[in-house]
């Protein structure tokens, strides 16, 4: 069958993104339920006047994660946690967890149980039921495939699109982190090939290094909103970097954005390893990705109630007129691009 020139296009050259918009641009909603579709950190489905959240992810081993560095036990949260996070980004409360879990059979039951020690410990920190899943074999590594469900008062959820000129763009935590850590343990993964006796004192990095193994998602965050009575114009989770993110808000928003070089808040652990490694911090922060902090804007008449809280800083403003932009320390304007994660 003959293809069109469109579709012959490789899927490295469409890019995750594109391949999204590709599969999903014709689909269009039939029940009343469901509130929003493709699009944002998950989909809103309402149910007798309540919003439920449904959020999906898929790790894939050597494309996510690296089993020569990854503590099974720590790969079993993370892919727990980082799926709550897409519910943390629509301002709800996850609830509810399914797992989809292939394995091939070079790994041994203790193996998988040390997965589920994670999974399960995630699930009781931040007061989530595992509920079921799905579980088969795999002749290509291991693939872990949670699904988050959660929930958010109607009034109350925000989406990637409703932000406004003027508005202030916020970040929680640090960034950057988590980027540094993986720096140093595919370092030490490169050393440790080569001298197998190598003990490394990994030490000095034990912050940046969590931040990748161990990260953790803001169950925090709606509900301080909730205390400060913030409700954001906008929200999305940093998973694939600032940049990435910042660009995912101005698009489905249709305005753009300025934001601050020395205003991005940076761990001093992780400005010390890109010293070593020699990038900048700001770079690990826009590009780096695997955060898990969450971006949202605020009406500026909300300034007050966050203004001092040390979870939260205010990086720039929504603008107008198109186009991302950071003002760096020498005040030169740079445009904004998505370099983070694309797993095309
Ligand atoms: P996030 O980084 O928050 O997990 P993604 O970039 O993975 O979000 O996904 C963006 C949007 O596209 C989400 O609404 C997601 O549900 C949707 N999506 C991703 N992959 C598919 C797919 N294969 N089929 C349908 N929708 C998809
Ligand atoms: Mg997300």
């Amino acid at each position: 069958m003959a293809m069109s020139k469109d579709k012959k296009k490789s899927l490295s050259q469409l890019g995750e993104f594109g391949l999204i918009e590709q599969l999903t641009k014709d689909i269009k909603i039939k029940n009343s339920e469901t509130i929003k579709g493709v699009g944002d950190d998950a989909a809103v489905l309402n149910f007798d006047g309540k919003n439920t959240l449904v959020s999906t992810d898929l790790l894939v081993e050597g494309v996510h994660f690296n089993l020569a560095y990854q503590p099974l036990k720590h790969l079993g949260y993370k892919s727990a946690v980082v799926n709550f996070s897409d519910i943390y980004a629509m301002n709800g409360f996850a609830k509810e967890l399914v797992v989809g879990l292939a394995v091939s059979n070079r790994f041994p039951l203790e193996a998988i149980e040390e997965i589920y020690a994670g999974i399960k410990l995630a699930c009781q920190i931040y007061d989530v039921d595992l509920v079921g899943g799905d579980t088969t074999s795999s002749m290509s590594g291991l693939v872990l495939s949670p699904t988050v469900l959660g929930s958010v008062e109607k009034g109350k959820t925000v989406y990637r699109d409703g932000a406004e000129n003027n508005d202030l763009i916020v970040v929680t935590g640090d960034l950057g982190g988590a980027y540094m850590g993986l720096l140093i343990l595919q370092r030490e993964n490169e050393v440790f090939k080569v001298n197998p006796q190598h003990q490394p004192d990994l030490s000095p990095y034990s912050y940046v290094i969590e931040r990748q193994l161990k990260p953790e998602a803001r169950k925090d965050i709606p509900k301080l909103l909730r205390d400060l009575d913030v409700q954001p114009t906008s929200m999305i989770d940093i998973s694939d970097g600032l940049s990435s993110e910042i660009l995912h808000i101005t698009k489905q928003s249709g305005v753009g954005a300025i934001i601050y070089e020395n205003k991005i808040p940076v761990d001093p652990q992780t400005v010390l390893v890109a010293e070593e490694f020699k990038i900048s911090e700001i770079t690990a922060a826009l590009n780096g990705g695997e955060d898990y902090e969450l971006l949202f804007t605020i009406k500026q008449s909300d300034y007050d109630k966050i203004k001092g809280n040390p979870h939260f800083t205010v990086i720039g403003h929504i603008t107008s007129d198109e186009g991302a932009y950071l003002v760096t320390n020498d005040n030169q304007k740079l445009e904004l691009k998505a370099q983070g994660w694309n797993a095309l």
